[in-house]
């Protein structure tokens, strides 16, 4: 029920405005800042963060403070990069931070800048954020009126500079070195990692890059401390998440849980459950990379570790809902049209195999498909995950796959023909 939902980053969103700075300071707003500045020294800042455990909100659930600890010291400048570039299908939990509490984001990213000794950090703002740009571009102007940022934050002679760049529309911009080339006004291509950002990100030097979500939460472990964090869910996923839940369901939206809280829980407690008179067929819990999991998979702890023992990913907590009205080839056809449709094309299993996929998906919906098409299909998916310089090229099997085991009669029936289509001369 409703005791699920845990307000912390959404605590306040639809009952004030806290894009205005003096309502956010009014809820204990920057005087996290102020403490780490004032008081604390860059490592103190850090080793709260390491104790908290938190993991990376972004996707990929890696290590914060390990990620932080991977800066060489090498004297050289050292950047922090907040990632706003959410576009993962089914993702909406930055773009509504971004919007309704942008000073919270100011406040975690220029944190997280503090604990690792960056004097310069950067957000990267999805294009297509339009509002979510100018609502930060607004706070930001506030944040440096009041001394929050700038050359002399809180009187301390300490640097704390903040520059906000919009993307162009690119959802491969959202992978951290495309992002980096991109802030550099470079093509937003993926590098080739290692070497890892940490060692030689933005500008060749050591970079941070953290998601939204991530950085936001920094504050509230300040404030509750790193135990309060660590002590809410299972002991390796600990903390809270806010989770996009989408697709067939009563209530779509955000909702802030503690990690461990059940698919079911979320579904039904959450989101209101399926519409009236529907059943459920299936549900993706981490977004348009990861793979369906169904009915048996309802009680499993919505935790990084439980959800991939289930087979799937939790990734930036996205999840899409199918109840019996879905017809998956279309579903299937969507997703893979997306993915090729990004694909940046600098590796050939991705930039030639998702489209490949792809037109095999719309014959198959045109009536022109043939029976060999779905084991094809499934093969070359697989056949083309884990040879890509980057996370989107592996992105088209888990759905697809999974769908295809599990309602392979849906595939079947649109198969008109059994035989290949003649060659005409
Ligand atoms: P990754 O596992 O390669 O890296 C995770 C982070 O840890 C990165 O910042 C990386 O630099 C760092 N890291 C890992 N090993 C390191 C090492 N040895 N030394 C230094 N740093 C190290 O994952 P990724 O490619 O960054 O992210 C993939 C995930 O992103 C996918 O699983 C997907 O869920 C997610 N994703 C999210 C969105 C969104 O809109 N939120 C969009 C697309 C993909
Ligand atoms: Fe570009 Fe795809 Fe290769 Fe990623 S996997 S670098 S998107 S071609």
């Amino acid at each position: 029920m409703a005791e699920l939902i845990t307000p912390i980053l959404t605590k306040g969103i639809g009952e004030l405005n806290l894009r205005e700075i003096e309502v956010y300071e009014a809820q204990g707003g920057y005087a996290q800042l102020r403490r780490a500045v004032v008081e604390l020294t860059p490592k103190d800042v850090a080793d709260l963060c390491n104790g908290s455990n938190l993991r990376g909100r972004g996707g990929a659930g890696f290590p914060t403070g390990r990620k932080w600890s991977f800066l060489p010291n090498n004297g050289r400048p050292r950047y922090m990069v907040c990632n706003c570039d959410e576009a993962e299908p089914g993702t909406f939990k930055d773009h509504m931070l971004l919007e309704q509490t942008p000073h919270q984001i100011i406040e975690g990213i220029l944190i997280g800048a503090y604990a690792i000794g960056c004097e310069h950090a950067y957000i990267y703002i999805r294009g297509e954020f339009k509002r979510g740009y100018a609502i930060m571009r607004d706070a930001v102007a506030q944040a440096r009126a009041k001394g929050y940022l700038g050359e002399n934050v809180f009187g301390r002679g300490k640097r704390l500079e903040f520059t906000i760049h919009r993307g162009a529309g690119a959802y491969i911009c959202g992978e951290e070195t495309g992002l980096l080339n991109s802030l550099e006004g470079k093509r937003g291509e993926p590098r080739l990692k290692p070497p890892f950002p940490a060692v030689k990100g933005l500008y060749g030097e050591p970079t941070v890059v953290n998601n939204v979500e991530t950085l936001a939460y920094l504050p509230h472990i300040m404030r509750n401390g790193p135990e309060w964090f660590a002590k809410a869910g299972p002991e390796r996923s600990p903390g809270y998440k806010i989770v996009s839940i989408s697709g067939h369901v009563a209530k779509p939206g955000n909702y802030e849980v503690p990690m461990g809280t059940t698919i079911r829980q979320l579904i039904d407690d959450c989101a209101g459950g399926l519409r009236p008179g529907r059943s459920f067929m299936g549900v993706q819990p981490g977004g348009g990379s990861s793979a369906c999991l169904f009915e048996e998979h309802l009680d499993v702890p919505y935790d990084f570790e439980s959800v991939a023992k289930a087979g799937s990913m939790l990734g930036s907590g996205a999840m899409v809902v199918f109840d019996d009205t879905t017809d998956f080839v279309k579903a299937a056809h969507a997703l893979v049209r997306f993915y090729a449709h990004e694909s940046c094309g600098q590796c050939t299993p991705c930039r030639e195999g998702g489209h490949w996929i792809e037109k095999t998906l719309a014959r198959l919906l045109d009536g022109r498909g043939v029976d060999s098409d779905i084991d094809v299909m499934l093969s070359a998916a697989h056949q083309l995950t884990g040879l890509n310089l980057c996370a989107l090229g592996d992105s088209i099997e888990p759905f697809l796959a999974s769908v295809i085991k599990r309602f392979e009669p849906q595939f079947r029936a649109y198969v008109k023909r059994s035989a290949p289509i003649p060659v005409v001369a």
